[in-house]
């Protein structure tokens, strides 16, 4: 059985101590390759060199996560835009913008630079032609007063870490090459997430992600999470949808295939 990672923070200091075993242990489990959204200015040089040392398994994302917005973001933004541009004329190396979006969950107070600063990152998404990787909390009516008017010209993306409503998920999915991605929380005891995925959300329009160091799945909820432990999230979804294992990993591995036009 084979999956990809597509959201993971294993450049983090959180596996300091031990991310060449931890990068071990998701080849054992399954894992072809493992996704590496950027945060801010410092996460840029570790994700880099992480994917330098493992490429082929290990791809970089840039963008500037919401929380992260600095005082100033121009010049930041500036420099990530750089990157991207100069990405194109060499061998292609960053896969997607993200993670990118809104967050009012942690602080609303700067509501109006976020929607801002996510909308300058979206219309990278569409000028470099690469997938939006977005990230939203508390924020779904502003994810949407943003990317609707960018509508058909959008080239896809995942709203990363679903876990939303039913007619949020509906909503969500009505932007074309969009997939939600799932991770650990569809095997905590009390999530509604099953429900909201079987009864709205096929199977086609999913991709699986852990956001390590975060969210571990059950049973290993509230310590460091890996991508050795997605075969869990894996499980879960399979009783979801009612398929096998090596289904749920096929399908959700080709649609991340796909989408972030991975080898
Ligand atoms: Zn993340």
């Amino acid at each position: 059985m084979k999956f990809i990672d597509t959201h993971s923070h294993i450049y983090g200091e959180e596996f300091d101590a031990d991310r060449e075993e931890v990068i071990q242990r998701a080849k054992a489990a399954g894992a072809a390759c493992v996704l590496l959204p950027n945060i801010d200015a410092d996460s840029m040089e570790p994700m880099l060199a992480l994917c330098h040392r493992h490429q082929g398994f290990c791809y970089p994302m840039m963008g500037l996560h919401p929380t992260e917005l600095p005082e100033h973001p121009q010049p930041l933004l500036e420099r990530m835009e750089a990157a991207i541009a100069a990405d194109r004329h060499a061998a292609r190396e960053f896969v997607a913008i993200g993670e990118v979006g809104v967050d009012l969950y942690w602080d609303a107070s700067r509501r109006e630079e976020q929607l801002e600063v996510f909308r300058l990152q979206a219309l990278w998404s569409i000028r470099y032609q690469l997938p939006l990787v977005v990230h939203s909390r508390s924020a779904h009516a502003e994810l949407l007063q943003v990317l609707a008017p960018l509508g058909s010209k959008l080239c896809g993306g995942i709203f990363h870490c679903f876990g939303g409503t039913a007619e949020e998920a509906r909503e969500l999915l009505s932007f074309d090459g969009f997939f939600l991605g799932i991770g650990g929380v569809v095997t905590f005891k009390k999530s509604t997430l099953p429900e909201i995925l079987r009864q709205n959300v096929p199977l086609e329009r999913v991709v699986i992600e852990t956001d390590a160091p975060y969210l571990a799945p059950t049973p290993h909820r509230g310590k460091r999470n890996e991508p050795a432990f997605l075969p869990l999230v894996i499980e879960r979804l399979a009783e979801v949808y009612g398929v096998t294992a090596e289904e749920v990993a096929a399908v959700t591995t080709e649609n991340a295939r796909r989408l972030f036009r991975l080898p």
